[in-house]
């Protein structure tokens, strides 16, 4: 069976490479009905951030994303937090060197760099292996005299290859696969122990990741055959997959420091998930090439990694945007007045909760808005003068309300004053015939002060449908406003 896993590190907030990840494999287990294991690596404890996991989870909450194994859920092969498997480390690493797969090297920095330099070798200095055959009488006259040492493994000299389940054959050198550290002087392990011993012993199938960690694989399928020897976890070397790297400004790797690479932005700019994922998955797949917009549940029944493309993905934010977009039109009108309500209620348009009346007023204008939105936040500007007071309503500049728009205006309140019933097509038909047909107007000088005193914009849901929605008595007062 199928078994995937998500491993970030609590070190701040979610990054949009890192949710591209999680959905990837998310969509990979839920399509061959496997499992997706969260576990979190926070064995770099300087690293790591206060709430960052508690966001994180929340994140990935937000985001849909489900897992079968992990924090909040459990399973059989936990604790799925590294820091409370330091002992499951320090049993695996005792077997790594009692099987000489891996020795203590007592060799500083300076030294290695000395030795690769009067060897008159070039570049950055790699490890040359000093230690890996010490005598054992020497290691111990070492540790005597309390020298510190690091662990590394022993990496054969042969080169090493694999089949990428997006890139194809993939061929390391032994020469570009130094013997590597996973303990620390201190004693503590490192990501390159942690993250393939428990990969080993999650049972994980797959490893589907970012390019960024191709170079750690080779490393990686070292340890892997050594826990083959040993007898740590099921001894079948799991199947990689090397994700494209994810581009932002510039044509360089999307980082932290990138607008628009941190997905609480997303959260609370109001993206549907449903939009956020559709477009993240786009970052190197496609569910046919004619084709941007689907759900989850096809992302999930068309899933396939062998089609992931591996060449760079640009991330794009106006595509994100649009994308966002097409998912707002497809929610029905209820999930849309639910899912935009939080936002009205955060930026104070409405109340906490919203009265009875204000809930009436959302349901009644959110078709008006659903074409006209791109984020659920973007409904606040477009409904905010639904609940203004009437005398508070401010009309902004570029409204253009002038002193030659007083007659539209006062035709206007002339014109729907007797009104009934006060609907949007009787208050069309009125407004039209007062000012097109009587004062001989244009459309857009007819509406636009009558716009402008209802609503304060240029722009704003449909005229008609907004007066009906706040009534004769306000419309009216605001009319009368307008013109003082
Ligand atoms: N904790 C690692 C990271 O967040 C996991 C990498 C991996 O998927 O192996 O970069």
């Amino acid at each position: 069976a199928v078994r995937v896993r998500f491993p970030p590190s609590p070190t701040g907030n979610l990054h949009v490479g890192n949710v591209r990840s999680a959905l990837f494999n998310w969509a990979f287990a839920r399509h061959y009905g496997g499992k997706l294991v969260l576990r979190i690596e926070d064995t770099d404890v300087a690293r790591n951030q206060e709430g960052s996991l508690e966001g994180l989870i929340s994140a990935l909450r937000w985001l849909g994303l489900d897992w079968d194994e992990g924090p909040e859920v459990d399973g059989p092969y936990g604790p799925y937090v590294q820091t409370e498997r330091f002992d499951v480390y320090a049993g695996v690493v005792g077997q790594l060197l009692t099987g000489g797969y891996a020795y203590k090297c007592f060799c500083t920095r300076e030294e290695i760099e000395e030795r690769h330099k009067a060897a008159g070798r070039s570049g950055p200095a790699g490890y040359d292996g000093f230690c890996r055959d010490l005598a054992a009488d020497d290691v111990a006259a070492k540790e005597a005299a309390g020298t510190p040492a690091v662990i590394r493994v022993r990496v054969p000299d042969q080169p090493i290859d694999f089949i990428d389940l997006v890139r194809g054959p993939v061929h390391f050198e032994a020469a570009n696969v130094p013997d590597y550290v996973i303990v620390r002087a201190d004693g503590s392990p490192l990501y390159t122990l942690t993250n393939p011993t428990d990969d080993a012993l999650m049972g994980i199938t797959h490893v589907l990741r970012g390019e960024d960690l191709l170079s750690s694989t080779p490393r990686q399928i070292v340890l892997y055959e050594a826990f083959a020897q040993l007898g740590v976890g099921s001894g079948r070397i799991p199947r990689f997959g090397h994700l494209p790297t994810v581009l932002g400004e510039g044509n360089r790797r999307l980082s932290k420091r990138d607008k628009g690479s941190g997905l609480a932005e997303y959260q609370q700019a109001g993206y549907l998930p449903a939009g956020l994922l559709n477009y993240l998955a786009l970052l190197g797949w496609a569910i046919a090439d004619d084709r941007d917009i689907f759900t989850m549940d096809e992302m999930v029944q068309a899933f396939d990694i062998r089609r992931v493309n591996a060449n760079p993905a640009r991330f794009d934010p106006k595509k994100c945007l649009a994308i966002n977009a097409e998912h707002i039109r497809l929610l029905n009108e209820a999930e849309l007045t639910t899912r935009m309500t939080p936002y009205l209620v955060d930026a104070g348009v409405v109340a906490d909760p919203p009265t009875s009346d204000q809930v009436e007023i959302l349901t009644r204008a959110t078709p008006l808005v659903q074409e006209r939105m791109n984020t659920l936040s973007e409904s606040v500007p477009l409904l905010d003068f639904l609940f203004a007071d009437d005398n508070r309503i401010e009309i902004s500049e570029d409204a253009g309300l002038k002193p030659d728009s007083l007659p539209v205006l006062d035709a206007a309140a002339r014109a729907i004053a007797e009104l009934d019933p006060f609907s949007h097509d009787q208050i069309e038909a009125a407004l039209r015939a007062a000012l097109i047909d009587g004062l001989g107007l244009k459309p857009r000088n007819a509406f636009g002060p009558v716009r402008a005193a209802i609503t304060g914009k240029r722009i704003s849901p449909p005229l008609f449908e907004s007066m009906e929605l706040l009534g004769k008595t306000s419309s009216l007062n605001r009319i009368s406003r307008a013109r003082a």
